[in-house]
């Protein structure tokens, strides 16, 4: 077997199971001649270039996955290709075998299969991280029950048109709850670590029917001490309990959980011991 029936078939069984890798033999293909440019030759057809041209090649190998064209030319050619790779030995031909192996061939697998390592690294992180602030700040909540789902993207397109950056989301409806995490597919870990914390100490204050919004001294304290980004401004009284708890926090002399369930509790004890306290 010569050297290019034997580069086609250990690129076919390589490429056995790549439905976007195309293999055509002795093919007219379009191609940019422009002397001046002799490694990289212009990928795009300029439009208009007198140094357009067409010619054959030996064989073509297309990729759909990330759009690349490639153009080779074998021993026993007649002319040389100035757009591609000649392949007239062994040594060349495993080299370039091996070139598709390593970065052509089952990407979109090996990008499947890192986006499942991410959210499963992502969904222990969530659960570490929910187990912490139980034992810090919220002991009777059961910390293995935490309602989390990650999103490659937004939950939906209206989602994606009404706020780009939406991180993340604390869905509530009566007794149904759960944390949602979008855009896990783009953003990098920590980004997406901190969307994490952010929306877990959401969904651990309304478990325990403490004050759980984006405005509330509670959740504006607890960002700071997990660094979970609070961003909506809080009102004149809830700026009081905020420093009320700093207050507290800084004595040393209370537990974390205590601190917290005074400055978010909603019930009406508790209320009313704040109201004389700030
Ligand atoms: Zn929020």
């Amino acid at each position: 077997m010569n050297i290019k029936e034997t580069f086609i078939k250990n690129l076919e069984f390589i490429s056995r199971h790549e439905e976007d890798f195309k293999i055509v033999r002795d093919k007219v293909v379009n191609v940019c001649k422009n002397p001046k440019i002799e490694e990289e030759y212009c990928d795009g057809i300029c439009q208009k270039c007198i140094h357009n041209s067409r010619e054959k090649v030996d064989l073509l190998v297309i990729d759909s996955y990330d759009g690349s064209e490639h153009h080779y030319r074998f021993k026993g050619s007649k002319n040389n290709i100035n757009n591609g790779t000649n392949i007239t030995t062994q040594k060349a031909m495993y080299r370039e075998l091996k070139y598709f192996d390593d970065n052509l061939i089952g990407q979109e697998a090996k990008e499947d299969l890192e986006y499942y390592e991410k959210i499963k690294e992502l969904n222990e992180y969530a659960n570490e991280f929910f187990k912490k602030i139980c034992k810090d700040c919220f002991i009777n909540l059961n910390s293995s029950i935490l309602p989390i789902r990650f999103h490659m993207f937004a939950i939906n397109f209206k989602d994606i048109l009404k706020e780009d950056q939406l991180g993340g989301q604390f869905l509530q409806q009566g007794n149904q709850n759960v944390v949602d995490i979008y855009h896990c597919y783009n953003r990098n870990i920590e980004e997406i670590q901190s969307t994490i914390r952010h929306e877990i100490l959401h969904y651990s204050l309304s478990m325990k029917n403490y004050d759980c919004g984006d405005e509330s001294a509670v959740f504006w304290a607890l960002c700071k001490i997990y660094d979970a980004g609070a961003y909506k401004e809080m009102n004149n009284e809830q700026q009081k309990i905020y420093d009320l708890f700093w207050k507290y926090k800084n004595e040393e002399k209370h537990e974390l959980n205590f601190i917290v369930r005074l400055a978010g509790s909603l019930d009406k004890e508790t209320v009313e011991l704040r109201n004389k306290l700030i």
